[in-house]
């Protein structure tokens, strides 16, 4: 067993610190306001290999491990609190994976370099007006017609449909098949057709979020992945994968709200002491970063668990890998979300201000609470089937 990173690890989680630390939080404010991440901080993140990290470098990407990719996404997510960067980041290398690995040779030519060069954007299109948890419920389908898909339907709750609209780009959207299964297809956002809703959120302001209505929309059968009416277990894949990214940005954000808490409660002082002297405050971070740190060791294995087998195609420990997801995913966003509030608390007054920045975390990492990339009861329920069997999950 080995902890420690590489040197080459090291190195790279350095570089993208400095990028974090220089280019993304001077942005952060400014992703925040104008509802974009600038394209210069995209071109900056592709200069670093940032984009798409896991796509093989045949496709334009650095053909980087999980365990890389975690390393950046933690940064990412302590560079730009907001999560914005973050989830562009994620969309890409977990959506981007998916795409390398099941689409067909012709899409993945033509699709995947301008996506790791941040000239188009590629993500992920599953949830629906009807909800998001009960994938089998979606009613969005999809049917062949020769040379080409024909799908009718709507979804909604999506990230990125502005981005793809701007840069070009599109959406892997799961359907349903005329057999039953599903169809996982990638679907360019400027189809023919196709149109675009964006929804006003509380929070990571910088990628937007919004609805994709598919009114009879021909997609061309060069753009399916995986086999025609199995693409669930593509779109699980690529969950499994981004589920872990997600993980790993809250553990940045909270690392950032925990450094500026301690900043801060070494110099404030209170009855004539520094905050940091009194239990009541170094007892909560005592027990915050103890949390923190647990997460960031069950992110960073299961990071590896996907480079050894899920990233390989390998399925024989897909239980030890969806119980080693699913827990991250369902403990990380509630403490990083802890973290940011219990730190606001320690600044008082101050920590309700913009000035100091705390909200702007509390909003992004509330996406994380509610829903984006699987609600917390939708891991809870993994771990269930997965601890206790199927015959436990209390639905079809
Ligand atoms: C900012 C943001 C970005 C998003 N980006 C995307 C995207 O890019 N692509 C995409 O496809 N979707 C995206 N989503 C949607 C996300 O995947 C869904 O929010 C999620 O799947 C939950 O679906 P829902 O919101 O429809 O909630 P519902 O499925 O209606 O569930 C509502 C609540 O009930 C809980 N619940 C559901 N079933 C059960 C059960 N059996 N037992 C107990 N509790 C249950 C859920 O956990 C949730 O808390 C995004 C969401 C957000 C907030």
């Amino acid at each position: 067993m080995e902890f420690r990173l590489s040197d080459e690890e090291e190195a790279f989680q350095g570089a993208v610190r400095r990028f974090g630390d220089k280019v993304l939080r001077t942005h952060e404010r400014r992703i925040d306001a104008e509802g974009r991440i600038p394209d210069e901080v995209l071109k900056s993140m592709a200069e670093l290999g940032l984009l798409a990290m896991l796509v093989p470098a045949d496709y334009g990407g650095m053909g980087a491990s999980a365990v890389l990719t975690e390393l950046a996404a933690e940064e990412v997510g302590r560079g730009d609190f907001s999560m914005a960067t973050a989830v562009f980041f994620l969309l890409e290398a977990g959506w981007g994976h998916v795409l390398a690995r099941h689409g067909t040779e012709e899409a993945k030519r033509e699709l995947l370099p301008p996506v790791c060069r941040g000239e188009a954007f590629l993500g992920i299109a599953t949830t629906e007006p009807t909800g998001g948890s009960d994938l089998a419920g979606m009613r969005t389908a999809s049917r062949r017609d020769g040379g080409a898909f024909v799908l009718h339907g709507e979804k909604a709750f999506v990230s990125g449909v502005e981005e793809a609209k701007r840069l070009g780009g599109g959406h892997l959207t799961l359907s349903k098949a005329p057999d039953g299964g599903f169809n996982f297809l990638y679907v360019p956002t400027r189809s023919p057709g196709l149109s675009t809703q964006r929804f006003e959120n509380m929070g990571r302001m910088g990628i937007s979020t919004g609805a994709l209505t598919y009114p009879d929309v021909r997609v061309p059968e060069k753009f399916l992945l995986g086999a025609e009416g199995k693409g669930f277990e593509c779109a699980m894949e690529g969950f499994t994968v981004a589920r872990t990214f997600v993980s790993a940005a809250c553990v940045g954000a909270a690392e950032r709200a925990l450094e500026t808490g301690m900043a801060y409660i070494r110099e404030r002082r209170a009855f004539g002491e520094p905050l940091g002297k009194f239990e009541g405050i170094q007892f909560e971070l005592v027990d915050l970063w103890t949390q923190v740190e647990a997460v960031k060791w069950q992110c960073r294995r299961a990071a590896w668990l996907l480079d050894t087998y899920t990233l390989k195609g390998d399925r024989s420990h897909r239980s030890e890998v969806d119980r080693a997801v699913a827990s991250v995913k369902l403990t990380a966003p509630p403490v990083a979300f802890e973290c940011v509030k219990r730190v606001m608390m320690w600044f008082g007054a101050a920590g309700y201000t913009k000035d100091v920045g705390l909200e702007l975390g509390l909003r992004g990492i509330m996406s994380y609470l509610v829903g984006a990339e699987g609600g917390l009861n939708i891991m809870r329920i993994i771990l269930g089937r997965e601890l206790l069997g199927k015959e436990f999950v209390p639905y079809k």
